[in-house]
């Protein structure tokens, strides 16, 4: 299989270009005009350039006006098929990445239409959250700002949206991409917003809803709970690491006797990179299976000391305040020792050796709070990885302090508000912000405290907040969150169960699924869907039930969410509770994942023309931690199965470098300004969808994809290849009509044999290759059919058939059949990718036939009968001389030997006598031996394109001809031509001259002249 990427054509033989052999002809005044205009030169009116920006909005006009799309998906005759849109943000114009991900799905869709497939493609957009909100309040007025009420704003955030989605659709459409684009589907509308409260409200019957305090990705910057899928971990975080010793308070049997000796002055050492988390501090985690040691602490001394401990000592003696020392003995996991001495700057000498389990229950003393808390028996994530091997656990502020916590009945201690400052249950240090002077605030109470062991910079990943782009905090707020653990299990099978394309997908996300806590589904925004629930304003107990679920999704199914704000408490409650203001409405917003998530309910199961599961879901590998995962969740949750039966994910654009794009690097590439061109046309041309197209078929979309304006240029320029060989076949097929001139198989010379051999074997690859998603598979044949098999080969032998037999000559017309079925095929596999170019094509064919478009054609038709691998064995071998052949003669050419090829005679010799009687059959005038084959096709000359060929019995002939190749094999000499040139087919030919009504002519050109040749 060949790499994918790369744009250079394989030319394996004949690199040179096909000589205009129409042009020369047209220009040659010196012939008589009577002879020039009985050459059959080639006719059409297909342009030879696309001019994209005119025609293909024009082709796409012709495909609506005929409703060619939803013809074919309501009356094909094969299955239905279902891509399932995964729905982009609808907030700002697209970028590249948009075309990779809609052209690589219209792709599909397309071969499946031809497949005869009923493909039914319903685009969508995700309409609420964060995203569009923020674009909201960036583009206010602060006055405005600060009269903004949840309704105004999502109205405002609601016309923001409806703007993009349109201006994002038309776009899309752009692209050339097919689809219900009348009937979009939108995050926003009622009946998506019901049918989603559906799914949460079967989620909450299942017992899969609840709500917890616990800690969670929190954004001071934006003010709310985060989704995992809703962080980035920018590299170069550096957080401010520290080294703390505990003084113990307490031991527990089974380490009393060994430790007892260094209590008063012992103390536990832990390392965290979030020293604001320590106010919170309830427990230290060990693991059970380590070793844990005493260790004597000693300060280096003198210059040996590490900079840091001089320091230290130094700041220590100047600063009056750290009268309290440090412990003189530290519990530390025993296999740290060493490193711990080198980092703490510290002489550790090891006194005495337990067992993790062992310290279970000792006690410690807060140093910044008069309180006691536990040694308690942390999981696997207690390592000796980094730190000190034990661990400090604030079940408040991390996911596995949390159920360590739960699991000791630990409170939940969380003294930092939404705004990421301490509340006053952290005392000293209340009203300061975690994130800047709160943590520094910290550092400097434990340093005075005595309990600063160390501080070090640490560089490592942090989660960021994805659209404000500042780092986020863990910390513990009453949340809905959806029990994965509830149906992990479940989740898995259903994972193993999809066909993942590429096959890692699968690998990528089964771990994300296995290892994810609980999904907080709830945000504290207002441009969202509400979660449907009311609190008892006395007991705060929510009130979530089958009836006032259905009661809230019947409203929102008729008046939308706004109705949640819009509506009053009573108006929104069940007959039955609305009592005296009991209850108050719940001000969460669901998460917009859970949004995206529930479009297999509220689009495939609801649209009564679409099926779940999908056949397709197809996005960015990033969409594993993401919408792949949403929509694998809430689908398992509620159906028990997968919404999907293949996943298929493709990489992210980059330059040709490699290197993400960016305005400072200025290589960007926009799709709008590939499609239109840019100001300065020059540097920057209207290439039109199909180069797109052509591009997104090009790339192994599988990992990262490459694109700049260099691969562009190369892709028009591959695009005009193919155009200009289509432009070729159209006008050499003029005058002909298949149901009447089309030459049975049966009566065709071999080398038409030989083509529609190659036809079958290209065109079934192709088939193969858009199976199974290898669309630079497609690419890379369709593009070295174009070039090497037909410009450079059949076309180029034929000109001679086509432009001087006489119309309807035999040798013509069975050229012209091959013609007419490499053309109609190759229309019909490039259609799903230059979409717009092969219904061009179609439009542009000269003859009837029954479909209007290419699309209605089905895909390529291809004859059992064609296959011919005997035949196909000695053509290889003539191609392989005649890519020999072409050298020598090139050497004569730019020698000025000869002017063309015409004017030139090849002597051939070839050892192999087997092959030496095949040529002989097809080099008649040779004279050695009668020549059954004589149809004025499968003749060497003609493949050679010269005048004459002699064959040699022995290559000693070719030693005095000045331009020859010679190996074991093959004898190659190319010396002048006999005869004189023939006026009107350029041949050389010892018969000019004889004819005294054309003395001007050949013997082949007079017979063709009264209709015989
Ligand atoms: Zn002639």
């Amino acid at each position: 299989m060949t790499e994918p990427g790369s744009y250079e054509t394989n030319v394996s033989e004949d690199t040179s270009p096909p000589v205009s052999y129409a042009a020369k002809v047209a220009e040659d005044t010196s012939a008589p005009a009577a002879y020039k205009e009985t050459v059959n030169l080639p006719k059409t009116k297909f342009d030879m350039r696309a001019n994209a920006n005119k025609r293909e909005p024009e082709i796409q006009k012709f495909w609506a006006e005929n409703q060619i799309y939803e013809r074919l998906s309501q009356n094909n005759p094969g299955e239905i098929f279902i891509l399932h849109d995964g729905p982009p943000y609808a907030n700002g114009s697209l970028h590249i990445g948009h075309a990779l991900n809609k052209i690589l799905k219209d792709i599909i869709n397309r071969f499946q239409l031809l497949q005869g497939r009923k493909v039914r493609y319903v685009p969508g957009w995700d309409c609420h959250g964060l995203p569009i909100e923020l674009k909201v309040i960036q583009n206010m007025k602060a006055q405005e700002r600060a009269g903004l009420t949840p309704l105004s704003l999502r109205h405002k955030a609601r016309d923001f949206a409806l703007k993009t989605v349109q201006e994002q659709s038309q776009s899309f459409q752009r692209y050339g991409v097919w689809g219900d684009w009348e009937h979009p589907y939108l995050t926003m509308t009622p009946e998506y917003e019901a049918a989603q409260i559906g799914v949460f409200g079967q989620m909450v019957l299942k017992g899969y809803i609840y709500r917890g305090f616990k800690p969670v990705y929190w954004s001071p910057s934006s003010k709310t709970a985060l989704a995992e899928a809703e962080l980035e971990y920018p590299e170069g975080h550096t957080s401010r690491s520290i080294y703390v010793a505990f003084p113990m308070t307490s031991l527990a049997a089974g380490v009393k006797p060994a430790l007892e000796e260094f209590l008063p002055d012992l103390g536990v050492a832990i390392w965290t990179t979030t020293p604001w988390t320590i106010p919170a501090n309830l427990a230290v985690a060990v693991n059970p299976e380590l070793t844990y040691a005493v260790v004597e602490v000693r300060s280096q001394k003198g210059s040996e000391g590490s900079e840091g401990s001089g320091e230290e000592l130094q700041s220590k003696i100047q600063n009056p305040k750290s009268k309290i020392q440090n412990p003189k003995y530290l519990i530390v996991a025993a296999d740290l020792v060493e490193r711990l001495s080198a980092t703490l700057g510290m002489q550790l000498s090891v006194k005495a050796k337990v067992k993790g389990s062992d310290l279970e229950h000792s006690t410690y003393r807060h140093p910044l709070f008069e309180r006691e808390s536990s040694i308690v028996i942390g999981g696997d994530y207690v390592t000796t990885e980094s730190g000190t091997g034990l661990v400090h656990t604030a079940p408040g502020h991390g996911q596995e302090d949390y159920m360590v916590g739960q699991r000791y009945g630990l409170p939940i201690l969380s003294p930092v508000d939404a705004d990421g400052n301490f509340t006053p249950e952290a005392g000293q240090f209340a009203g300061l912000n975690v994130l800047g002077e709160g943590n520094q605030a910290a550092i400097a109470a434990l340093e005075s405290s005595g309990a600063l062991l160390k501080e070090e910079p640490y560089v490592h990943k942090y989660p960021y907040d994805w659209r404000t782009k500042k780092p986020v905090i863990l910390r513990a707020t009453e949340q809905w969150f959806a029990s994965v653990e509830g149906f992990r299990e479940e989740a898995l099978k259903a994972i193993a169960s999809v066909n993942w394309i590429p096959a890692q997908g699968e690998n990528r996300i089964t771990p994300m699924v296995a290892e994810r806590s609980d999904w907080c589904i709830s945000r504290q925004r207002s441009w969202g869907v509400p979660i449907p629930v009311f609190y008892d304003e006395e007991t705060g107990e929510p009130l979530l039930n089958e009836e006032t679920i259905a009661h809230v999704q019947a409203i929102v199914a008729e008046k939308g969410t706004d109705a949640w704000w819009e509506l009053s408490v009573e108006e929104l409650l069940p007959e039955k509770y609305r009592n005296n203001s009991r209850y108050r409405k719940g001000t969460d917003t669901m998460d917009v994942w859970f949004d995206s998530g529930s479009s297999w309910a509220a689009v495939l199961k609801q649209r009564p023309e679409l099926r779940y599961p999908a056949d397709m879901y197809l996005e960015g590998s990033d969409q594993h931690r993401g919408w792949f995962q949403s929509s694998l969740l809430t689908s398992v949750a509620t159906n028990d199965r997968a919404p999907y039966k293949t996943v298929l994910t493709h990489g992210f654009t980059l330059d040709e470098q490699g290197r993400k794009m960016s305005k400072s690097l200025g290589n960007v590439i926009d799709p709008a300004i590939v499609i239109e061109g840019g100001k300065n046309q020059k540097e920057e041309p209207a290439y039109g969808a199909d180069v797109l197209r052509l591009w997104v078929s090009s790339v192994d979309y599988t990992s990262d994809v490459p694109i700049s304006k260099n691969i562009l240029k190369q892709l028009a320029d591959i695009r005009n290849k193919i155009r200009n060989t289509a432009r070729f076949l159209l006008g050499n097929l003029h005058d002909f009509d298949p149901d009447k001139d089309a030459v049975p198989y049966e009566e065709l010379p071999e080398l038409d044999r030989y083509m529609l051999h190659r036809i079958a074997e290209v065109f079934t690859e192709v088939t193969q290759a858009l199976e199974k998603f290898q669309f630079f598979r497609f690419f890379q044949t369709m593009q070295n059919f174009c070039v090497v098999d037909l410009s450079n080969f059949y076309l180029d032998i034929a000109k001679d058939r086509l432009y001087i037999s006489a119309p309807d000559a035999f040798r013509r017309r069975s050229c012209q059949t091959v013609l007419a079925i490499a053309l109609e095929n190759l229309a019909t596999a490039i259609a799903p990718v230059l979409c717009h170019m092969a219904e061009d094509i179609w439009q542009y064919l000269p003859y009837p036939t029954p479909y209007k478009s290419v699309f209605e054609r089905s895909w390529v038709k291809l004859d059992e009968k064609w296959h011919n691998p005997q035949l196909a064995q000695s053509w290889v071998k003539l191609r392989q001389i005649r890519t020999e052949v072409n050298k020598v003669l090139e050497q004569a050419r730019s020698a000025k030997m000869v002017g063309s090829s015409l004017e030139a005679k090849v002597l051939l010799y070839v050892s192999d006598s087997q092959l030496r009687q095949k040529l002989q059959e097809l080099n008649p005038t040779s004279n050695t031996i009668p020549h059954p084959s004589n149809n004025g096709v499968d003749e060497l000359r003609y493949l050679f394109i010269t005048s004459f060929v002699e064959l040699l019995d022995s290559p000693e002939a070719l030693a005095g001809v000045t331009y020859n190749f010679q190996s074991d094999a093959l004898g190659i000499g190319a010396v002048e031509a006999d005869g004189k040139k023939c006026d009107r087919c350029w041949n050389y030919s010892t018969y000019v001259g004889e004819s005294t009504e054309h003395p001007l002519l050949c013997e082949r050109c007079i017979p063709a002249l009264a209709g015989k040749f």
